[in-house]
């Protein structure tokens, strides 16, 4: 488990699988260019895509329990994390990019939803180019 991950990860690999059985195209891995570096992207739509590891960003569905030893540690890691994930979705944001962050445990239990996210941001941004 890594904060900082180069090449794609465990669930990022689920999401990239699951858009292929979607037949959902038109996407990149890994945009360095990009404030924040989003997972994938969808240049044309201007869809970017964070897949969150549940425990280093503090996912908001279960439990956010610390870790026995070092909790003053842990405790300002993870604040700090949850701080740049926040900068990160503001500054694309600030650049019109519309944001999705998809968590680990939503992929695992509930991926037809991870899915019906992706589409509907990614419908949006039709409608936007299309005016
Ligand atoms: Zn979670």
């Amino acid at each position: 488990m890594r904060a900082n991950r180069p090449k794609s990860t465990g669930p990022e690999l689920r999401l990239q699988r699951l858009l292929q059985i979607a037949r959902i195209k038109g996407y990149r891995v890994n945009a360095q260019d990009l404030p924040g570096r989003p997972d994938l992207v969808f240049p044309t739509e201007k869809v970017a895509i964070f897949v969150n590891g549940c425990f280093w960003h503090r996912c908001p569905f279960h439990g956010r329990s610390l870790p026995r030893a070092n909790r003053d540690y842990w405790r300002l890691k993870f604040q700090l994390n949850r701080e740049r994930d926040r900068r990160k979705e503001r500054a694309l944001k600030e650049a019109h990019w519309r944001v999705v962050t998809i968590w680990e445990c939503e992929l695992s239990r509930n991926p037809n939803l991870s899915i019906k996210r992706v589409r509907a941001a990614l419908s949006r941004g039709q409608a936007v180019h299309a005016r």
